[in-house]
C-alpha cells in the first residue's frame, strides 16, 4: 500500500458478528506461509524496485508459476515485462529566479521553490508567466470548468488545493490525482498547487530524486505531454505571486474556506518566472512477472480476468544505526497479497475444468514508487487491452486474525463487487463498506491503473469484523511501512489460507460468468473511462 495520508483512524465499526470461520485446508496454509517466509526474508533485503532482492523475488514468482502450470505471458514469451524506469535528479543546483513588481528576485531551491527533477527534459531552460485556475478542474459531470477562457499556453498553472466541497471522496480523490493532467491538456508548461492553508512548506522532497517510468517513445508514466516544471513555493512566495492581482491569495483562502460548491474563478498573474536547471538521469529495469491460465471455453479464453499484488516494497532503511533493523520486510506489504495470489492459482491448476476465461496473474513493481509497474503493465499490456475485463488487486491483507469480512474498494461502482459479495458468501465471509473513506484508498493503490483504462476492479483487504478494527488501527499506526512489518508479527496462516481460497473463489466466478463485469449503470468511474462499454443496472436485484 502507498503512503496513507493519515495514520490514526477514527472508524466506524462494521456490526458483523460472525461464527468462528472454519478451518482452511493444512497444506493450503502452510504453502502460504511459505511463501511470505521467503518474499519477506532479510536477504531478499525488502525487494526494493530495481534491487537485487526484488530481482531475486521476481525469479521466486516466476518459478512458482511454472511449477502451477501457468504460461508466461510477459514479453517476447518469457515470465517478464520489464518495466524501463528512469531516477532523475539535479546535476547541479537549478538557478531560478522570478520578476515581481518589475524586480527579479532569485529563489533558492529548498526554501524559496521546490522543483522536481524531470524524467522527460535533460535541460530546463524556460521563462514562463503564471496563471491561477481556481481549482484547476475540468470534469463534465460536476460542469467543473476552472480554464475556460482562460489562456495557458506556455503559461504555469497555479491552482489551490482541494476541490468544492460535497464530493463523495473517491471522485474528489480522483479528482486531485489529475490536476497535473488537467493542467497539461489546457496548455500549460507548467504546475503549481497551493494549499489551501497558510503554513511552512516543509519541502521535505526537495532535491531528492524523482523516480518514473519512461517508455522508448519518451512517454513517461506521472508526467503529462509538454508539463515541463512541476514546483511547489514558500507560503511566502505563494503570497507574492498575486501582487497586482484581482484578488490577493489570503481571500481566496478565506473564500475556499468558507466552502460552497463552486471554486474560485481564475486569472492571469503579473509575475514570471525562470529556470535553467539541468538533470541527470539513471536508467534501470525491474519486471512485472507475468503469469497466465488459460481459458477452456473457446471463445471467452480471449478476455483475461487480471488477480494481481504488488510484490515489491521499501528496501533498506539508509540511515539505521549498528545493530537496528533496517530491512523492510513488508510481510504484510505485500508479500502476504503476493503468497495468497501463488496460493489462488495453485488453487486453479488443482481443478479438474478450467475456468471458462483466461486468468492472467501479475505481481507488480515500482508500486510503492508511486503505483508505477502496474500503470506501465496498464499502459504496454501483453494482452489485448481490451480483453482485460476485470481486476483484482491484492495488497495488504492483515493476516493477524480469523478476519470475517473484507472490504472491496470499488465495490459499488462495478458488478466486481456482486461478484465479490457472493463468493465471500459462499464461505461465510461478509463484504464491508470502506471504512475510510476519508483516505481514499480506491485511488491509492495498484487497481486504479486498470480503472483509469476502463476496467472494473475492486481492491481487497481483510475487514474490520471480529477484532479486525482494534488491529488494524495499531497496526496502522504501530507497523505500516516500519521494519516491524516482518515474520516476529503473529501472522494467522489460516486466515492466510482462507484468503487465498476467498480470492480464487472470486476470480472462478469473474471466469466462468456468461458475462464480462461490467460498470453500473451511470458510474462516475466507469462513464468516464469506459462510456462505450456495456453496463449493469445500478441497483441489482438483492
Ligand atoms: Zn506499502
Amino acid at each position: 500500500m502507498r503512503l496513507l495520508a493519515a495514520l490514526t483512524l477514527l472508524l466506524a465499526s462494521a456490526s458483523v458478528h460472525a461464527a468462528a470461520p472454519a478451518p482452511a485446508d493444512a497444506g493450503s496454509i502452510q504453502r502460504v506461509r511459505a511463501d511470505v517466509e521467503f518474499l519477506a526474508s532479510d536477504g531478499l533485503e525488502g525487494r526494493d524496485t530495481g534491487s537485487r532482492g526484488y530481482a531475486i523475488a521476481a525469479d521466486y514468482v516466476a518459478s512458482q508459476f511454472r511449477a502451477i502450470g501457468l504460461e508466461p505471458a510477459g514479453e517476447k514469451g518469457g515470465w517478464f515485462q520489464q518495466v524501463p524506469f528512469r531516477r532523475a535528479s539535479f546535476a547541479r543546483p537549478p538557478v531560478m529566479s522570478i520578476v515581481i513588481g518589475g524586480q527579479r528576485v532569485s529563489l533558492e531551491q529548498g526554501k524559496d521553490v521546490s522543483l522536481r527533477p524531470s524524467v522527460t527534459d535533460k535541460v530546463l531552460r524556460q521563462d514562463a508567466g503564471f496563471v491561477f485556475v481556481g481549482y484547476g478542474l475540468k470534469d463534465g459531470r460536476y460542469r467543473f470548468d476552472d480554464y475556460r477562457g482562460l489562456n495557458l499556453k506556455g503559461k504555469i498553472a497555479v491552482a489551490l488545493e482541494g476541490t468544492p466541497a460535497g464530493l463523495p471522496s473517491e471522485i474528489e480523490a480522483h479528482l486531485n490525482a489529475s490536476k497535473a493532467i488537467m493542467a497539461a491538456e489546457a496548455g500549460a508548461v507548467g504546475f503549481i498547487e497551493i494549499p489551501r492553508k497558510s503554513g511552512p512548506n516543509g519541502f521535505r522532497r526537495a532535491g531528492r530524486p524523482l523516480i518514473d517510468w519512461v517508455d522508448s517513445s519518451g512517454r513517461a508514466g506521472s508526467t503529462p505531454p509538454g508539463l515541463k516544471l512541476r514546483l511547489g513555493l514558500s507560503d511566502e512566495l505563494a503570497a507574492r505571486l498575486f501582487e497586482g492581482a484581482p484578488r490577493s491569495l489570503a481571500a481566496i483562502r478565506s473564500d475556499a474556506k468558507a466552502g460552497g460548491k463552486a471554486g474560485p474563478r481564475g486569472f492571469a498573474l503579473r509575475p514570471t518566472l525562470s529556470v535553467d536547471a539541468e538533470t541527470k538521469w539513471e536508467d534501470f529495469t525491474s519486471p512485472e512477472v507475468v503469469g497466465m491460465l488459460k481459458g477452456s471455453d473457446p471463445r471467452l479464453a480471449a478476455e483475461h480476468v487480471v488477480l494481481m499484488g504488488h510484490l515489491d516494497h521499501l528496501g533498506m532503511k539508509p540511515d539505521a544505526k549498528p545493530g537496528e533493523d533496517a530491512v523492510y520486510n513488508g510481510a504484510l506489504d505485500n508479500a502476504a497479497g503476493v503468497a495468497t495470489m501463488l496460493e489462488a492459482a495453485r488453487l486453479f491448476a488443482a481443478q479438474p475444468v478450467r475456468p471458462k476465461r483466461s486468468v492472467l496473474f501479475i505481481a507488480n513493481t515500482g508500486e510503492e514508487r508511486g503505483l508505477l509497474g502496474a500503470d506501465y503493465y496498464a499502459s504496454h499490456p501483453t494482452v489485448p487491452a481490451s480483453s482485460i475485463v476485470g481486476l483484482v488487486d491484492l495488497d495488504m491483507p492483515l493476516l493477524l486474525y480469523p478476519f470475517t469480512d473484507v472490504t472491496a474498494f470499488g465495490a459499488e461502482h462495478s458488478t466486481v463487487g456482486t461478484i465479490v459479495a457472493q463468493a465471500g458468501a459462499s464461505m461465510g465471509i461478509s463484504v464491508s463498506p470502506d471504512p475510510m473513506p476519508e483516505e481514499a484508498i480506491f485511488t491509492r493503490s495498484d487497481h486504479y491503473q486498470f480503472v483509469r483504462r476502463g476496467v472494473p476492479a475492486v481492491l481487497l483487504m481483510t475487514g474490520h469484523a471480529n477484532g479486525g478494527k482494534d488491529i488494524w488501527n495499531g497496526w496502522l499506526s504501530k507497523i505500516y511501512h516500519s521494519p516491524k512489518d516482518d515474520l516476529s508479527q503473529e501472522i494467522n496462516w489460516d486466515a492466510g489460507a482462507r484468503y487465498a481460497q476467498l480470492n480464487y473463489r472470486i476470480a472462478r466466478a469473474m471466469a466462468d460468468a456468461p458475462v464480462r463485469p461490467m460498470w453500473l449503470q451511470g458510474d462516475y468511474f466507469g462513464d468516464l473511462f469506459d462510456p462505450k462499454g456495456p453496463r449493469a443496472p445500478a441497483q441489482p436485484a438483492p
